[in-house]
């Protein structure tokens, strides 16, 4: 019997195969002559229902498919950094050398390369004993990241041979033997992408993944594998805050997953990440960075295997024991593709046309987040922090993407458009926005940044929401109606989102800020309001407060040189002095 199927029908990006018996779900097949990779995603008996991974034009009824038995997997080992891959991690700058700018149909190039030698470095000795995710040596990918290599998952033994030296990843660097098998180690494997990478436990995500950027580090922080979700109105600043994280944030490994919109052949992100520089290291980020990039060129489907050739390979350096963040642009491209294949499939749809498991499938790839004891039988923690865009149309944040991230993330970063039209960057309403985390990263914020952090949040908070507040009635009746003690709350307000949220990622100094001159900053404009709030009490106008000089000073304070950074406490006293005087004069 022909062990091969045979199409019965083709609906865009789907193919319905018959005489599939003993494939099984999520196997990869190729479909017809033309080789195209797709991948089985519901059977039902002899027939298989496959979504292709490329164009299916000119594909037709009666040509064949060959299964492969395997899933879809991805390739791990060195040479993943400073790749640039589509959905399903075919390499894109080595197939754009080979056959230009019109990817070919069909073409099969290896993920990682098997000429490229690599040193490998052993950290174990003959005779020792090693287990699934112990490491065994490691190769310096880049001069920014160590790659360690791991015992693959499930495996375990005696090193019965370790070498060093130079070595393709195809190549034997290890021999293990167990009961008497041996087994050879080469510094690639395998694995599936739609299976969560093993881990020992699942640790709650207490240390915060400090950002540089002060609205997102004070007032809606992020933890070391935790989620977060920004939706990104177009033009709201989306690609710069996603730069801006993936240069600043506290972690060692990047992995960028973009799904443009625009541009003929390429995303954006193709042509800007290369370009960008690592601040801590004066390298190209790309040496710590993984990108996955969909070409408008390709079918949708290969939207919806991307996030997960994405996730695998986080989760993969999240095992060395590395902080990794995953930046996914913009996953309701990811959701799309899911509605156009349910589509095809003629599934009953839920809500806007999406398929009724859209909730179900968001959830379990929030869930592959988060801090970790890694699989090893050394003390090895690492954490996997997952931030995802999503481009609701028209903003529109009841949109049935925006609803099903928010339900499993726990922080929310809400770009809005108009901020971005009035010109505040980053462009984060601290209206609508959350976090989640505060609970979780209390203790380490008490010790390590300041005791006061979280009244400080608090109290800014409280000024910011009391000025939605006047707003409303300035509107009516205007500022001079006000009381001295609303125009002085319109003040610190104005301070807090002139002085303190608003930062220009453009600017030398302003782009970052450590947390401790973040936490010294606010705590300057929490002091002036006070000094303010008790110099009002003794009958000086609010006009005289509004008018002091140390306020220039204040919306200066982001442009303190980080050597610097002590003396922004100094204008306490000046504030003190000036404010002081004023009481005086009376
Ligand atoms: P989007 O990707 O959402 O369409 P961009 O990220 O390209 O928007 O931002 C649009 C423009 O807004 C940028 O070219 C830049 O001029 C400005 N901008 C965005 N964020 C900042 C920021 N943090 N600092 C300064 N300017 C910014």
């Amino acid at each position: 019997m022909d062990k091969n199927g045979k199409i019965v029908k083709v609906a865009g990006p789907l193919v319905i195969a018959d005489n599939m018996l003993g494939s099984k779900m999520f196997d990869v097949v190729f479909v017809s002559e033309k080789k195209l990779m797709g991948e089985i995603i519901e059977l039902n008996q002899e027939k298989a229902y496959i979504q292709v991974y490329e164009e299916t034009e000119g594909i037709g009824v009666g040509e064949v498919v060959y299964p492969t038995g395997e899933p879809l997997s991805v390739e791990l080992g060195p040479g993943l950094l400073e790749s640039i891959y589509d959905g399903t991690q075919r390499p894109l700058d080595k197939i754009y050398s080979q056959v230009g700018d019109f990817i070919t149909r069909g073409i099969q190039v290896k993920s990682i390369s098997r000429d490229k030698k690599w040193r490998f470095i052993p950290l174990v000795k003959k005779n020792d004993s090693v287990s699934e995710g112990d490491k065994l040596g490691f190769v310096q990918e880049t001069t920014l990241i160590k790659h360690f290599i791991m015992v693959p998952p499930g495996m375990k033994g005696k090193v019965k041979e370790i070498k060093e030296g130079d070595f393709t990843v195809e190549e034997k660097v290890a021999v293990l033997s167990n009961e008497g098998k041996d087994t050879q180690i080469m510094m690639m494997h395998r694995w599936p992408v739609r299976k969560p990478r093993p881990y020992l436990e699942k640790l709650s995500p207490e240390m915060p993944l400090f950002t540089g950027q002060r609205v997102v580090d004070m007032f809606f922080p992020i933890a070391k594998g935790g989620t977060a979700c920004v939706p990104g109105p177009f033009g709201s600043g989306k690609t710069v805050i996603q730069h801006q994280l993936a240069k600043w944030a506290d972690a060692e490994v990047i992995v960028y997953i973009g799904c443009g919109e625009r541009g003929n052949e390429m995303t954006d992100v193709l042509l800007e990440f290369p370009e960008l520089v690592d601040p801590k290291s004066g390298e190209p980020l790309m040496k710590r960075t993984v990108l996955i990039a969909n070409t408008s060129n390709m079918p949708v489907a290969a939207r919806e295997a991307s996030v997960y050739t994405g996730i695998t390979i986080a989760e993969y350096f999240r095992d060395m024991g590395y902080s990794v963040a995953l930046m996914a642009d913009s996953t309701s491209r990811w959701a799309e593709a899911m509605r156009e294949i349910s589509g095809r499939l003629e599934e009953m749809p839920g809500e806007e046309g999406y398929p009724a498991y859209l909730g179900a499938k968001i959830a379990s790839f929030y869930e592959r987040a988060g801090r970790v004891k890694c699989l090893s039988t050394e003390e090895r923690e690492g954490a996997l922090s997952v931030i995802g865009a999503v481009s609701p149309p028209g903003g529109d944040l009841s949109d049935p993407v925006v609803q099903s991230t928010l339900r499993v993330v726990k922080v929310f970063w809400s770009l809005e458009a108009q901020l971005a039209y009035r010109r505040h960057f980053p462009a984060i309403s601290w209206l609508n926005s959350y976090s989640l985390y505060n609970e979780n990263i209390k203790d380490y914020i008490l010790k390590n940044v300041s005791e006061d952090y979280f009244d400080l949040q608090g109290s800014s908070m409280r000024i910011l929401e009391e000025e939605s507040e006047l707003e409303e009635v300035v509107r009516l009746v205007g500022v001079d109606a006000l009381s001295g003690s609303d125009r002085l709350i319109l003040l610190a307000a104005r301070m807090i989102r002139e002085d303190f949220l608003h930062q220009n990622a453009f600017h030398e100094i302003d782009t970052y800020s450590s947390v401790e001159k973040q936490y010294k900053m606010l705590s300057v404009i929490n002091h002036f309001y006070q000094k303010a709030k008790e110099t009002l009490q003794k009958q000086v106008e609010i006009f005289s407060i509004e008018n002091v000089k140390v306020k220039d000073k204040i919306a200066r304070m982001k442009y303190t040189p980080k050597e610097n950074v002590a003396s922004i406490d100094e204008i306490k006293n000046e504030i003190d002095g000036e404010l002081e005087a004023l009481s005086k004069n009376i």
